[in-house]
C-alpha cells in the first residue's frame, strides 16, 4: 500500500500509538474470525516472500529478483504460461514471457510478473478478469518508512504485501484446478510503493485491448484480518453493481466473514490504475495497523488463516465475474 507523503503521513505518525492501542484492544476482545488449520501453501509463500533474506524487496534488488523468480516457479509448476512474450522489448530478459521489465523514476530494473488461466468457454476466452497484488516493498528506506528512527533496517512487508502476493498464488492453485468461463490474469506488480508504476506499465504496454479486461480485484494488505471486518473499496467500480454487492453480502454470510464497504484506500493502490483505464475494480484490505511501513511488519504477526478466508472471498468474486452471463 502506497504511503502518502505529506499531511497524511503526519496524521499516521500522530495516530501511531492509537493504532497500537486499538490492535491490543481488538485482540483482547475475542477470538480471530478464521479458525482451523493453517493453510500450508499460504504459510510457505509468505514465509519465503517476507523472509529477511529478501531485504524488503525494493525494485531491482537481489531480494526482489529472488521473489520474482519464485513466483514464476510456482506458476510453472501449475503448468501456466507467461503473458508478456508478445510485448517483451528487444534484448530484455522476459523469462519465458512471465516478466514485464521496466524502469521508472527511481525504480530501476523493476519487473511485473504475469500469467493467465485460460477460460473454459471458447466464446469468452479472450475476456479477462484480473487479480493483482504488488510484491515490492520499501526495502530499508527511511524515507518511505514510518519508523525512520530505526535507521536502515529491513522493512519486511509481510502484510504489505507478501499477504496479497500469497493470496494470488493460492488463487492460481485453486482457479487452475477448475477454471471459470472467462480467462483470469494473475498479476504481481512491482514498484507500487514508489507510485504504482507496475500497474501503470501494464497499461503502457498492454497485452490486449483495454475492453478485454472486464474486472479487477486488488489484494493489498490482507494479512491482518483478526476479528475483522474485511474492508472492500468499491469506489473504483464504474457502475452500480447491485448483483455483485448482493453476491458479496451472501458470500460474507456463508464464510462468516464480516465485510465493510469503504473508500479509505481509494487511489492508494493498483486498482486505482485500472479504474483510470476504464476497468471496474475493487480492493480487499484488512486495515492499517501500527506495523504498517515499519520493521515490525513481520511474518510472525500475520493472521495466515485470515489470508485463507480473504482468499475464499476473492475466489468467489473472481468466479462470479468470470462466469457472468
Ligand atoms: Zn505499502
Amino acid at each position: 500500500m502506497k504511503y502518502l507523503v505529506g499531511v497524511q503521513s503526519r496524521v499516521f505518525r500522530l495516530t501511531r500509538q492509537l493504532f497500537a492501542i486499538a490492535v491490543l484492544v481488538s485482540s483482547a476482545c475475542g477470538p480471530p474470525l478464521a479458525l482451523g488449520p493453517i493453510p500450508v501453501g499460504i504459510q510457505t509463500d509468505v514465509a519465503f516472500i517476507a523472509s529477511p533474506q529478501q531485504e524488503g524487496r525494493p525494485p531491482g534488488s537481489a531480494g526482489s529478483r529472488r521473489v520474482g523468480d519464485y513466483l514464476v516457479k510456482q506458476y510453472k509448476a501449475l503448468g501456466l504460461r507467461g503473458i508478456f512474450g508478445a510485448v517483451c522489448p528487444e534484448r530484455a530478459d522476459c523469462g519465458d514471457g512471465f516478466f514485464q521489465p521496466f524502469s521508472a523514476a527511481n525504480a530501476r530494473n523493476a519487473r511485473n510478473v504475469g500469467t493467465v488461466i485460460l477460460g473454459s468457454d471458447a466464446s469468452v476466452v479472450d475476456e479477462y478478469v484480473v487479480v493483482g497484488a504488488h510484491y515490492d516493498h520499501i526495502g530499508r528506506s527511511t524515507f518511505l518508512s514510518l519508523d525512520p528512527e530505526a535507521g536502515d533496517v529491513i522493512r519486511p512487508g509481510a502484510d504489505d504485501n507478501a499477504s496479497g502476493t500469497a493470496a494470488v498464488l493460492e488463487l492460481a492453485r485453486r482457479l487452475s484446478a477448475k477454471p471459470p468461463r472467462r480467462s483470469v490474469i494473475l498479476l504481481n506488480f512491482d514498484a507500487e510503493e514508489l507510485g504504482m508504476f507496475g500497474s501503470a506499465e501494464f497499461f503502457a504496454r498492454p497485452i490486449a485491448p483495454k475492453r478485454a479486461f472486464r474486472f479487477m480485484v486488488n489484494l493489498d494488505m490482507v494479512g491482518r484480518l483478526g476479528r475483522g471486518p474485511l474492508e472492500i473499496d468499491r469506489s473504483t467500480l464504474m457502475y452500480d453493481a447491485p448483483d455483485l454487492l448482493a453476491m458479496l453480502d451472501s458470500a460474507s454470510r456463508a464464510l462468516t466473514l464480516p465485510i465493510k464497504f469503504t473508500n479509505s484506500i481509494e487511489a492508494r493502490s493498483d486498482h486505482a490504475t485500472f479504474r483510470l483505464n476504464d476497468v471496474s475494480a475493487i480492493a480487499l484490505f484488512t486495515g492499517f495497523h501500527g506495523d504498517y511501513h515499519r520493521s515490525t511488519d513481520t511474518v510472525g504477526r500475520l493472521d495466515v488463516r485470515g489470508i485463507g478466508l480473504v482468499t475464499d472471498l476473492a475466489e468467489a468474486v473472481v468466479r462470479f465475474e468470470a462466469n457472468r452471463r
